[in-house]
């Protein structure tokens, strides 16, 4: 029987096969996934002849089939009309950065004049400090988590000597209680309260690269604006992950990289948002460039600083032609794919790799998986925690074809990806998992 399905609520009752049942329940999703075409059009790494399970997108997404034609195209562009690409032909140089507004205003819930394609993470990062970090007297503090990943560490230690300031006083940094790694929304609420007018900036990530947690981004920012203070946020594990709306949830600004979730290829270009209420104030502390200036008036030369009264204002270079080439071949399969499809994909996807690790004597014995279980405070990813020979099981995972990644001291970090992966490899992996912990 042939089942046609529009949407995953509509699965019928799963025909259980009592001998193998998780096999049999992965065919089933995987014979009902209205995405499963779509890894297809990308690349695969193979070792020894096959193709890998590839459960490292939360690292380096995938590259798409398309991107190369993408690229040749404005290769090909700059070999026949030289300084012409830049106002000639389809797509324009000199307008590149605006064929990724459509696209990205969709994955993150805002309006196009709120986000641009630019630079790296942590330069972002950088530029927008540079405009929501502005200390004044006892108001200088930044409320960032424990245990941020080390270049948002970085960013924020030398915002504050930049500012003569102390990062031992202004830089606070948020952990949980108790042992576990879970971060309650209540205490970071609550600590922004009690740091009240002496906090100038929160800067929290949408999800935590180490423990997989995402966080409530519209009560942070909220709390944040209660008492005076800028929120914004590092979308680098969030953005293409989990659907966002951050032009609703007034966020400042944020920053992400495309190169996870995003598969648009090693150091591929960043992004900004700024808030539409933040990109009309022209007399905003920034760091400027010509990129950012008035295009109509851009070529004039005359020096009259006049900054594009929205995100793009931001902008400082001319637009790195190749690297937004490849992000452009990546967003058009999100478009059609659907940011929504994918995460109610992504649920089911990251629910049954929660669900085979506690069926399983093995593994829930050795793994404590340390990312929440509500599905609404996590995205793709599951961070497995093996206190024991942990680095060892995952050399032993990786022999054996699938790619993952080790974070230290004690994690392996798995995330199935909704637009190339299939519930039948998530199978296969906590097979090759349990064999690698009993050998
Ligand atoms: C991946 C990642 C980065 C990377 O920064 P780049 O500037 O792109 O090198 C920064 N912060 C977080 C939280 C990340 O996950």
């Amino acid at each position: 029987m042939i089942i046609v399905v529009r949407s995953w609520r509509q699965i019928p009752d799963l025909q259980i096969n009592k001998l193998n049942p998780f096999k049999a329940k992965a065919k089933t999703l995987d014979e009902n996934d209205i995405l499963s075409s779509y890894s297809d059009r990308f690349h695969f790494p193979q070792k020894n002849g096959t193709s890998c399970i590839y459960f490292c997108g939360n690292s380096l997404g995938l590259q798409p089939k398309s991107t190369q034609e993408f690229i040749n195209c404005e290769l090909k562009k700059w070999s026949e009309r030289g300084v012409e690409g830049h106002f000639t032909g389809e797509k324009p140089w000199v307008t590149y950065h605006a064929n990724s507004k459509t696209s990205l205003s969709g994955l993150l819930g805002a309006c196009e004049n709120e986000v641009v394609a630019m630079n790296n993470l942590t330069s972002n990062l950088h530029l927008a400090m540079t405009s929501f970090y502005q200390p004044q007297s006892s108001r200088n503090k930044v409320l960032i988590e424990k245990g941020a990943f080390p270049s948002d560490f970085y960013a924020v230690y030398s915002q504050i000597k930049a500012k003569g300031l102390d990062p031992k006083e202004c830089l606070i940094e948020l952990g949980p209680n108790d042992s576990s790694e879970y971060l309650p929304n209540i205490e970071i609420i609550n600590k922004i309260h009690e740091l009240g007018t002496e906090l100038a900036l929160v800067l929290f990530p949408g999800i935590q690269y180490y423990t997989g947690q995402f966080f409530d981004i519209k009560s942070i920012a909220k709390a944040a604006h209660d008492v005076g203070a800028h929120a914004g946020f590092d979308l680098a594990h969030t953005i293409g992950n989990i659907p966002l709306s951050l032009h609703d949830d007034e966020v400042d600004f944020a920053v992400w990289c495309t190169y996870k979730y995003l598969n648009s290829g090693p150091g591929g270009v960043g992004g900004l948002f700024v808030h539409e209420q933040h990109g009309k104030n022209k007399s905003l502390n920034r760091l400027s460039g010509w990129w950012g200036h008035d295009a109509e008036a851009r070529f004039k030369m005359d020096n009259q600083i006049n900054p594009i009264p929205n995100v793009d204002g931001w902008q400082l270079s001319n637009v790195n032609i190749i690297s937004h080439a490849a992000h452009l071949a990546s967003l058009q399969i999100f478009d059609e794919a659907g940011i929504l499809h994918l995460r109610e994909k992504s649920i089911l996807l990251t629910g049954l790799l929660e669900e085979l690790i506690h069926s399983s004597r093995v593994l829930s014995e050795h793994i404590r998986i340390i990312t929440p279980s509500n599905p609404k405070e996590r995205g793709c990813q599951l961070s497995l925690y093996l206190p024991n020979h942990g680095k060892e099981v995952f050399e032993k995972v990786v022999e054996k074809g699938v790619i993952l990644d080790w974070r230290e001291p004690n994690v392996i970090r798995a995330a199935p990806v909704p637009l190339y992966n299939t519930f039948s490899e998530v199978v296969e992996f906590t097979d090759i998992l349990e064999e690698a912990i009993n050998d």
